[in-house]
Parts: structure tokens; C-alpha cells; sequence
């Protein structure tokens, strides 16, 4: 099976070859029509295993497809990672296999001034990647709003919750529209992550490479 045979956006075929990218990796070629279908992801999955793109690719085709307004404050899609390293990764990923897109994304991290971060979304943004300390001071600060995304994605849960961050992402989750597709990756499954999974994911279905 190669990537011609999933049903993705001409566009985002196209970055795909001229990066050679021939073949989906397991987790991709596992997650992606699953998510295509708008369904919900349990993925157990290690970094360096392709679950980037796993995520970005049906959520970049469901950009284009479906096109929204771009409304300041509001995204469609949050992205919510452990560090500002792997946040920074995400970033270059959506823009790689977005090339040929339109598609906006905004970076939101700690350890750096804000002002940058607020005003690379003042235009608005389609995807805002974040870590969970950062977004919850823009939010409070009335600089983003999530009532308007569409698609959650949790990256490397197990990190997070190592690092302290199961409140905060509680909080987030709890400002997200109930109508989402959320999709969640974690390179262990300990009883605590299934929890925290079953609280955030509606029928989920479940991958583990
Ligand atoms: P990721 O886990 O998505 O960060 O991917 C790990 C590395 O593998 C990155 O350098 C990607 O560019 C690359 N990669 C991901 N999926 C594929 C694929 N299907 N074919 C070739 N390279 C890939």
C-alpha cells in the first residue's frame, strides 16, 4: 500500500512525493483512514514512528476540504505537546506537508516573551500548537479562544503527565467544544493514561505499533 492509495488532497500528495514519501509508515497507514473518517484515536506510538504525520495529514486534508473562516483568537485544530522542542517539530512538520496549502499555524510556549506569539495570531491561525502553561496564560489573558476548535490532538501524554501537566490539560479540555475529534498518542498505556483517554476520546479507536 502506498500513499496514492489513501485519499488524500491532491496538495498534500504532492509534498508527500517531493519529500519521497512513498510508503506509510505502520502508524500511518493504521490511523489514517480511521481518522479520515472523522473518528477518534488511541495511538500507542514511540517518537520516530511517523505519528506526525499521522495526525497532520488527515487533519490538514480536513482543512482544506472543509474550509472555515479564520477568525483571530479562534483555531480549528489544537495541537498540545509536552515541550517547546516538540512543539517546534509539529510546526515544521504542518509546513512541510502543507506546502501547498494555505493553511496557518501559530506556536505557543513558555521560556520566550509572548508579544511574538500573540501577534503571529492577531490574523488569525488555523492550528495552534502549544504547550498546556503558555496556552492557559494567553487564554486568561483573553488572546485565544478555544471555542472553535474542531480538532484535538495530545501528543506524547505520558511526557506530559511526567511533567505535571495533567491539571492544566484537564482545564483545556474542559474549554473545547464536546463536538471534536480528538486524537490522542502515548508511548505507554499505564492505567492513569487510559483514564485520562477515556475522559477525553469518544469511541476511540484504538492503535498500538
Ligand atoms: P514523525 O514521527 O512523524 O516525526 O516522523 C519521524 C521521521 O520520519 C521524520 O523525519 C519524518 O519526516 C519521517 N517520516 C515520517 N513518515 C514517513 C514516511 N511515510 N516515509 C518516509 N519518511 C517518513
Amino acid at each position: 500500500k502506498t500513499f496514492a492509495d489513501i485519499p488524500l488532497a491532491a496538495p498534500i500528495q504532492r509534498a508527500l512525493s517531493e519529500r519521497n514519501y512513498e510508503i506509510p509508515s505502520p502508524i500511518q497507514a493504521q490511523s489514517i483512514p480511521f481518522l479520515l473518517e472523522g473518528r477518534d484515536l488511541l495511538g500507542c506510538a514511540q517518537t520516530g514512528t511517523g505519528k506526525t504525520a499521522a495526525f497532520s495529514l488527515p487533519i490538514l486534508h480536513a482543512l482544506h476540504t472543509r474550509p472555515g473562516k479564520r477568525r483571530p483568537k479562534q483555531a480549528r485544530v489544537l495541537v498540545l505537546t509536552p515541550t517547546r522542542e516538540l512543539a517546534t517539530q509539529v510546526g515544521k512538520s504542518l509546513e512541510a506537508y502543507g506546502t501547498h496549502l494555505d493553511t496557518r499555524h501559530a506556536l505557543v510556549f513558555g521560556g520566550v516573551g509572548q508579544r511574538p506569539q500573540v501577534q503571529s495570531m492577531r490574523k488569525g491561525t488555523d492550528v495552534l500548537v502549544a504547550c498546556p502553561g503558555r496556552l492557559l496564560d494567553l487564554i486568561e489573558q483573553g488572546y485565544v479562544d478555544l471555542s472553535a476548535v474542531e480538532f484535538f490532538v495530545l501528543d506524547e501524554v505520558d511526557r506530559m503527565l511526567d511533567m505535571g501537566f495533567l491539571k492544566d490539560v484537564n482545564r483545556i479540555v474542559s474549554m473545547l467544544p464536546s463536538k471534536r475529534q480528538s486524537l490522542f498518542f502515548s508511548a505507554t498505556l499505564a492505567p492513569s493514561i487510559v483514564e485520562l483517554a477515556h475522559n477525553i476520546l469518544r469511541d476511540p479507536e484504538t492503535v498500538t505499533i
